[in-house]
């Protein structure tokens, strides 16, 4: 029989965090949208609680023998029934139905530290991720894309270059997330793709841990945006940026065909964090129809089902496509999350769940403005501000085109060399 309830174990995190955006994320929502660049303490310093025991475990993990280490994932398994991945989807959802920006604003390492833990040494582990478990809060962040390479990551410039015991590192990086934070506001790091051999190709691609107070490392910029805009988007310039020879993630190596621990191994860690980004994409849709048919019901109007569509009102239909959509994103993005869970390669699905549920929710936040009129334009609602959060979950760890080109390359078999 296929099951489609959530364990109680999932239910109760999903309550506890809807709680907590209800009360400490929407009633500050629109206050850190107009103040942008401001940073939500409050919240930061609550969540910081929970990133610091996080990191401490994570960390107690590394030094477990191979007994402890079962028996820590017996208790793990009672009290997420084994779905991790499905859980931080769950709590992505809740989040970003709370406040899509505010929750990007929770310190910790962000995708910077999701690379550092997919192919760090266990030594980098405990090097980088210790400060997270030290007051006062502090960021990660991951600086890959560049004025000339976003979709296509081989075409970037940024260079680092081996002398003696150290990398320089030369470059620009744009569009960091949580840039500001982690270079320049607390004692973070961040996780920078540069080439070591530009003639290599992919192969070249190194990632190195760059960390806060490093000369030579500048932030330039911090972006004004349309969505998001608690988050902080930052520039970063590299200018003959020193850092120690094993600040590099993987082999110093050029291999040609890298397979796991160089480019392809950080590559592999959007497996696991794009359906988190679907996830968000769900939760601000997920609030957009909520005020609907709120409004809707104020108004006396109900959503009926199980009628033919020939007697629907056209509101009901606009109503019945949005949320089927919806539902389809969350439940390609819970698959996502069931088969890492279950140790089961997930690109495919990844990109799926993340292609389907950006486009779906731009829709849907479109359709939801469209359909209240003026209350959907008004600043006197989050309405009109869901709209501008939600593009960014069809933009960032790779477009919406971009994803149903991983789709198809998957489905057809094709490489990226025949496909582009
Ligand atoms: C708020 C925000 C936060 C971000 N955070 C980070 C971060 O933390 N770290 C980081 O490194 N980057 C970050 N980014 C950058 C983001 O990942 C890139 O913007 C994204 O990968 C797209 O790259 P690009 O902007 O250069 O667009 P381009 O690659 O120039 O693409 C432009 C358009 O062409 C389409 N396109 C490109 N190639 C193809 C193709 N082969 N087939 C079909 N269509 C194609 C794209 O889908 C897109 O619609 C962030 C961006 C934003 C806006």
């Amino acid at each position: 029989m296929i099951d489609f309830e959530l364990p109680e174990q999932l239910v109760t995190a999903q309550d506890k965090m809807h709680a907590l955006a209800e009360k400490r994320m929407r009633p500050i929502a629109r206050e850190f949208d107009e103040r942008e660049h401001e940073k939500p303490w409050d919240f930061i310093n609550f969540m910081w609680g929970d990133t610091k025991r996080e990191v401490a475990g994570q960390l107690k993990a590394l030094d477990q023998t191979e007994e402890e280490r079962a028996e820590a994932k017996k208790k793990s398994a009672a009290q997420v029934g084994g779905q991790a991945m499905l859980m931080g989807a769950l709590l992505r959802e809740e989040g970003a139905w709370g406040d899509a920006g505010i929750s990007l604003c929770r310190p910790g390492g962000g995708l910077g530290g999701a690379a550092i833990n997919a192919v760090g040494t266990p030594e980098q582990k405990r090097r980088f991720f210790k400060r997270f478990t030290e007051d006062p809060p502090k960021w990660g962040a991951m600086a890959i894309t560049e004025a000339n390479a976003g979709s296509d990551t081989a075409a970037i410039t940024t260079t680092a270059t081996r002398d003696g015991d150290s990398w320089v590192l030369n470059g620009e990086k744009i569009f960091v997330t949580s840039g500001k934070m982690a270079a320049q506001e607390s004692d973070g790091w961040v996780v920078v793709w540069a080439t070591i051999d530009r003639s290599a190709g992919r192969a070249g691609i190194k990632s190195f841990v760059v960390e806060k107070g490093t000369p030579g490392m500048t932030v330039t910029k911090v972006e004004h945006k349309l969505g998001i805009r608690a988050s902080d988007t930052a520039t970063i310039v590299f200018e003959d940026c020193r850092i120690p020879l094993d600040n590099i993630l993987g082999a110093p190596e050029v291999q040609k065909g890298d397979t796991t621990k160089g480019f392809k191994g950080v590559m592999a860690t959007f497996d696991a964090t794009r359906p988190g980004v679907a996830a968000s994409a769900i939760g601000i849709g997920r609030a957009a129809l909520e005020f609907v048919r709120e409004k809707l019901a104020e108004n006396g109007i109900a959503v009926r089902y199980g009628i033919s569509p020939y007697r629907m009102t056209a509101i009901e239909k606009d109503i019945h496509g949005m949320e089927a959509n919806l539902k389809a994103a969350r439940l390609l993005t819970w698959r996502a999350c069931c088969l890492l869970d279950r140790r089961q390669r997930n690109s495919l699905e990844a990109s799926m769940a993340k292609a389907k549920a950006g486009l779906a929710v731009t829709h849907i936040c479109q359709k939801a403005v469209e359909l209240m009129g003026p209350l959907g334009y008004s600043r006197d609602y989050l309405l009109e501000k869901w709209m501008r959060d939600c593009k960014i979950n069809d933009i960032f760890e790779g477009t919406g085109q971009i994803n149903m080109l991983i789709v198809a390359r998957n489905v057809l078999g094709f490489g990226r060399d025949k496909l582009k």
